[in-house]
């Protein structure tokens, strides 16, 4: 899907609007998440620059989850944007990390860098650009690794299970334990959870 010969794409380029097959979205969305009922359409286009190829574009895409704290089913709409940049050759071990690994000089260089743009790089060689791995790896890391209703969702009650999103007392009918206002885990307190091998924090999504 998505694999194109370069010699192929004219000059004006090519437009792309199509269905993702549910198939393919279903193992996008992970563990956590489902396909809602409306078609996931992916739009993009791919222009030639030189020898750049320059993709951009966006997935719209319906998905459904259990809340991980208070377990209700949800919906949600995504708009999820698609901007890659194929630079033809191979990357090339940086001596820094200040971001010119790229095997290019002078104007080439100016090309390539407003070629990038906040787009992920991606080297090719040969005569055949593939992106369905890029375009995977977008919509993946724009979803949300582990989905709650809303950011002060608060959860179930420890005691006897009550949604306490039910009711609008502080604390649980039952006596239970007072509800701590509870914060979502930061992405550095997730990555060094699991770092750390803590297992409080849900497991890492697929790739
Ligand atoms: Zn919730
Ligand atoms: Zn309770």
């Amino acid at each position: 899907m998505f694999n194109y010969h370069i010699d192929r794409i004219p000059s004006i380029g090519i437009a792309v609007d199509s269905e993702l097959p549910s198939d393919k979205v279903a193992f996008l969305l992970g563990e956590f998440l489902r396909p809602g009922d409306k078609p996931t359409r992916i739009r993009f286009e791919v222009q030639k620059r030189g020898t750049n190829l320059l993709v951009d574009g966006e997935l719209s895409l319906d998905y459904q989850f259990d809340c991980g704290r208070c377990a209700e089913s949800f919906g949600r709409h995504a708009i999820v944007p698609i901007q890659i940049v194929f630079m033809f050759g191979v990357e090339e071990p940086s001596a820094d990390d200040e971001g010119e690994d790229y095997d290019v000089s002078g104007l080439e260089a100016a090309n390539a860098a407003s070629a990038v743009e906040g787009r992920e790089v991606v080297f090719y060689q040969g005569q055949h650009i593939d992106l369905e791995a890029p375009i995977s790896e977008q919509i993946v890391l724009a979803l949300p690794e582990w989905p709650i209703c809303r950011e002060d969702c608060r959860g179930l009650c420890v005691d006897c299970g009550q949604n306490l999103n039910l009711i609008t007392e502080a604390t649980c009918p039952c006596g239970g334990p007072k509800p701590e206002p509870e914060r979502p885990p930061t992405k550095l307190a997730v990555a060094l959870a699991a770092a750390l091998g803590n297992g409080a924090v849900p497991p890492a999504r697929r790739q």
